[in-house]
């Protein structure tokens, strides 16, 4: 599909990407956690896109950051130091992992980008105190981008934002519950392209896009081959050749808990609300990730509806080396989803280093056991 070409296309060469979307007057504001305002960034007319890491040798980052941060943070900040991420006129730090935050603090000091914002939500999502906190963040943060734009955000500015990122995430949303319904319909290596894609690209291009990939796939038959219905869960999975190997073994991803997926796009905000409430009760309603707190059991109780809701024959926890968040919660959850007789994996991976022959065994072994 020609569409989903474009979205690979745009992978390939983000600086290539950036100064398309400079030519068309906009800022670039960087971010690297799902927890980052968009709709917010994108009112006061900047271009928010996530950042990956190039996976370039490290050797700059080496003198800021201990080998034991994760690769992705390592690899930004390689990024940054040796130029890659020029094209940036400002970033934004959710407060979230350890890392991300030691990697604000760097950054910070670096200084070198335009505009730089700390978001510091709260770490508890379910609590009136901490809707009210959460507005009053999103508060001071339109007021840091007013002062970067001289101008005011206004509510007609949120609610184009609210109404461009509700256009793209259901998309996303539709594309993965026909994957869901009729799996093998698209590649696991193009889900993967559409979601990054998504995450970096123009927005109106990407809102233009996605209905046209929607209407292809739904006019589209299941494949005959059938394979086994996996679920991922972790936090970013940055390689398309995990998807190309677990389908390669006789799997099928039909659904996940990344934050390169549905974590990123699940649940929509409300349009006809007061725009930052109503973008603090999305955030307080979506599903958690390890940074954040709601209850003990919350993540396994999503993890095994996700996995029932898409009939998965098993769960991969895909779990990037050195990411201390996801590290806790994983014996508490492969334990929460065995309970419930789910079959788990646990593939450790590197956004430096891949073994895709090692990988390729172990996805077929449990692939065959499942
Ligand atoms: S896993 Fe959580 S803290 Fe890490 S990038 Fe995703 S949303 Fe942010
Ligand atoms: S992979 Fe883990 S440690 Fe790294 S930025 Fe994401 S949540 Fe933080």
């Amino acid at each position: 599909m020609k569409e989903i070409k474009i979205f690979h296309n745009a992978l390939k060469d983000v600086s290539a990407l950036a100064s398309k979307i400079k030519e068309n007057q906009k800022k670039i504001i960087g971010y690297l956690c799902s927890y980052a305002p968009e709709e917010l960034i994108y009112a006061a007319g900047f271009h928010p896109m996530r950042l990956f890491s190039s996976k370039s040798d490290i050797i700059l980052a080496e003198n800021h950051l201990q080998t034991y941060c994760c690769s992705l943070v390592r690899g930004i900040l390689e990024d940054s130091l040796s130029g890659r991420l020029d094209f940036l006129d400002g970033t934004v730090f959710p407060h979230t992992c350890d890392s991300i935050q030691r990697l604000s603090d760097i950054w910070r000091m670096q200084g070198r980008y335009e505009f730089f914002a700390d978001v510091i939500l709260p770490a508890k999502l379910n609590t009136q105190s901490a809707r009210t906190y959460m507005v009053d963040v999103l508060t001071r943060f339109k007021k840091d981008l007013e002062a970067a734009i001289n101008r005011e955000i206004t509510d007609a500015d949120l609610q184009k934002s609210i109404k461009k990122f509700n256009l793209i995430r259901s998309n996303l949303s539709k594309i993965y519950a026909l994957q869901s319904k009729k799996p093998g319909i698209i590649k696991g290596a193009d889900l993967y392209a559409i979601v990054k894609g998504s995450m970096i690209m123009d927005k109106d291009e990407v809102a233009n896009l996605l209905p046209v990939i929607v209407n292809n796939l739904e006019k589209t038959d299941a494949p005959e081959t059938k394979g086994k219905r996996i679920v991922l869960t972790g936090s970013i999975c940055d390689s398309p050749d995990i998807y190309s190997v677990i389908e390669t073994a006789g799997g099928i991803i039909v659904g996940d808990d990344l934050c390169t997926g549905q974590r990123w796009f699940e649940g929509l905000t409300l349009e006809d609300d007061a725009p930052l409430v109503a973008i603090a009760e999305r955030y307080m309603g979506r599903m958690i990730c390890p940074a954040k707190h709601s209850s003990p059991t919350a993540r396994g109780e999503n993890i095994v509806s996700l996995a029932r809701k898409n009939k998965a024959a098993g769960v991969v926890f895909l779990l990037l080396k050195f990411c201390d968040p996801h590290a806790f919660d994983y014996p508490y959850l492969k334990e929460f989803l065995e309970k419930e007789g789910i079959k788990t994996l646990l593939i450790e991976i590197d956004d430096q280093q891949q073994n895709l022959g090692q990988l390729s065994t172990r996805f077929e072994t449990f692939i065959h056991y499942i």
